[in-house]
């Protein structure tokens, strides 16, 4: 089982394809899109779309997929989103169960900034998705962690370029499911009217 973690504000393609992509290239038989209840690295820099919402986002944008699956543990736990604990929990609740940590580039460069990091490497494969080309994890990271890596096609495609164009008033389509954009314009997303803190369900 592979877990795709993040805080998904919105999903779009590029979430879509790293799992899609991860999950063929290592035969796993599912991957989870983990959305993360309180993302403490993003909280404490912007406002986040309450999490239920980030959910039906991501339940959206896996819709016709075959494989994928929108993950609610995170948010049902409630509280400060450590990966450590997902781990723990799925390993408790799924005995015999192998993770495969799935991340981008950016993410696995960032790991020895997540709690009790330490852990990780005895919980799970980490799986980082990329370019090849694009910059791995830092040496003391990868002896820690042996890396696994996917190729996928690089997509300059982030959460962050969608808002921002929402809030610019320009298109977004393409770049996440129609179902994502369909939701983010009915529930007024990125333009001010729905950000606060996240709340568990
Ligand atoms: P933000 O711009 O708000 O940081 P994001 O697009 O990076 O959003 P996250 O929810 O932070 O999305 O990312 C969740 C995971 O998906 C991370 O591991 C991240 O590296 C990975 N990811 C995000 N976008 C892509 C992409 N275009 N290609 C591959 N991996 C991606
Ligand atoms: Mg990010």
């Amino acid at each position: 089982v592979g877990i795709l973690g993040g805080t998904f504000d919105p999903p779009h393609i590029g979430h879509v394809v790293a799992a899609a992509w991860a999950r063929d290239a290592l035969g796993l038989d599912e991957v989870r899109l983990m959305v993360a209840n309180d993302p403490w690295q993003k909280t404490q820099e912007r406002p986040v779309t309450p999490a239920a919402i980030r959910l039906e986002m991501v339940q959206r944008a896996l819709e016709g997929t075959t494989g994928l699956a929108a993950s609610d543990l995170e948010i049902r736990r409630g509280g400060v989103t450590y990966m450590v604990d997902t781990l723990r929990a799925i390993r408790r609740q799924e005995p015999g169960v192998e993770l495969f940590v799935v991340l981008g580039a950016d993410a696995a460069a960032g790991l020895a900034t997540w709690h009790r990091w330490e852990e990780l490497p005895a919980l799970a494969t980490f799986v980082v998705v990329g370019r090849s080309g694009v910059a791995a994890p830092d040496r003391a990271l990868g002896d820690a962690f042996s890396f696994a890596h996917v190729e996928i096609p690089a997509l300059a495609v982030t959460s962050t370029l969608i808002r921002g164009r929402v809030e610019a008033g320009r298109s977004i389509d393409g770049l996440t499911p129609a179902g994502v954009s369909s939701l983010v314009v009915e529930r007024g997303l990125y333009r001010g009217e729905v950000h606060e803190r996240p709340t568990a369900l």
